[in-house]
């Protein structure tokens, strides 16, 4: 049975039990649930723990390889291009379906003027969350330190440093350079074994995992926040597998369906994960191994789509905003829906690859349409759902890194594999 099969069962057999013990009030089931939660826990780290060491080498390797300066500022020319014209469309289709289903408009006058009172009453409490400037994000992607940068699992900045060591190490003479690339080759290679190994567990992993979160969150939904989780789901859905395959199609020139066949495994372990940075290392390997993609584009298309590529998130963030000033009845005409493309672009940009990151960044959207004062309030009313919402839209991001790095491969003029 292939492993993508055995991590839906994970799945599966996991929301089952969860909402078991949700909804038939196990709380022994919970508490057997809670017992095994570190295991999925270690399952996490046991991948994490690769990402570093992968990326690193992998991302050397590519670049010293790569023979050609020229080559590497084209693919990643193609590479930023790529993404941020995916992310775009993904917040425009978040505006379009927010537009469409209207989630926050249901509710009930009484409820809205009280929740709007409330907000008005905590703006003297100003948010605790900072927002980062575009002058600082942009400052932040070179490190003063790479070592630190690797002990902090900043990825941006040390992916920034390892292309310029690449680059330098590419131009030395052969014995030095050979010497160098054998090295990071061993170091990628024994780090896609431990892969392989934790793999193994990711069925028992996931199935964990998914049921200590149904049965914790499952039920404590309220109708509009159901709305509004639906409408994010619709929107990642129609993007993921709409929008996407038509790139998958028309710019990868692979079939849509044999495309999603392949990697499955990715988006699954994504959707288990909630992290695109932990999901990195099977990610690279689904590239590789089941799209048989050059490595030389993998390594460097995948970690930098891990850090800054996530269509899932801007969606999110443009499906969030606009519910949440549809609650507090705050209008947003055009030009508002335009700075969300804009910001929710910058913003998913700047969200780190890991669980729950959206929902911090999401707060530079807020700001920017004029929703400062709903921040705090708005933020912890869709906090409930955020979790499973995360999920999702992980899932979508790696979805989207894999149909880059399939459309780079594509235009680099590698084969299309069979
Ligand atoms: N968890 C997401 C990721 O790792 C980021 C986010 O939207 O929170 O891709």
């Amino acid at each position: 049975m292939p492993l993508s099969t055995k991590i839906l069962i994970g799945l599966g057999a996991g929301t089952a039990t969860g909402l078991l013990a949700k909804l038939g009030g196990f709380d022994w089931l919970e508490a057997a649930l809670a017992f095994l939660e570190p295991l999925g826990t270690a399952f996490i780290r046991l991948i994490t723990m690769v990402v570093i060491p992968l990326v690193v080498a992998s991302l050397l390797v590519g670049t010293a390889s790569l023979g050609d300066l020229r080559k590497l500022g084209r693919m990643g020319g193609k590479t930023i291009g790529y993404y941020l014209v995916t992310t775009a469309l993904a917040v425009t289709m978040g505006i379009a379906v927010a537009n469409a289903v209207r989630p926050g408009a249901r509710i009930d006058p009484d409820t809205r003027d009280r929740l709007a009172a409330e907000a008005r009453l905590r703006v003297g409490e100003a948010p605790a969350i900072a927002q980062p400037s575009v002058k600082d994000m942009l400052l932040d992607v070179i490190p003063r330190n790479p070592l630190k940068a690797a002990a902090d699992f900043e990825l941006l900045p040390l992916i920034f440093f390892t292309v310029v060591f690449g680059a330098a190490v590419s131009l030395l003479q052969p014995e030095r350079k050979r010497a160098v690339v054998t090295f990071f080759q061993g170091v990628n290679d024994a780090s896609v074994t431990i892969i392989g190994w934790v793999m193994q567990l990711a069925p028992y992993a996931v199935f964990v995992l998914l049921a200590a979160v149904v049965a914790r969150f499952g039920l404590d939904l309220l109708r509009s926040l159901l709305i509004y989780a639906a409408t994010v789901a619709l929107g990642l859905a129609l993007h993921g597998l709409g929008t996407l395959a038509l790139l998958v199609r028309l710019a990868a020139r692979l079939n849509p369906v044999t495309f999603y066949r392949r990697i499955a495994e990715a988006p699954l372990v994504a959707f288990s994960t909630s992290s695109s940075s932990a999901t990195l290392p099977v990610t690279m390997e689904t590239a590789e191994r089941r799209l048989g993609l050059p490595r030389s584009v993998s390594s460097f298309v995948l970690p930098l789509g891990a850090t800054i590529n996530m269509d899932g998130t801007a969606l999110y963030q443009a499906v969030a905003t606009m519910f949440i000033a549809q609650i507090y009845g705050v209008p947003l005409d055009l030009g508002a829906q335009l700075t969300i493309v804009l910001t929710a672009t910058l913003a998913s940009i700047g969200a780190a690859g890991v669980p729950s990151a959206g929902i911090i960044t999401l707060v530079i959207v807020l700001n920017a349409v004029g929703l400062g004062a709903q921040v705090g309030p708005g933020i912890a009313l869709i906090l409930g759902v955020d979790r499973i919402l995360d999920m999702l839209r992980t899932a979508v991001n790696v979805t989207g890194d894999l149909s880059c790095a399939a459309f780079v491969s594509r235009s680099e003029g590698s084969p299309a594999p069979a």
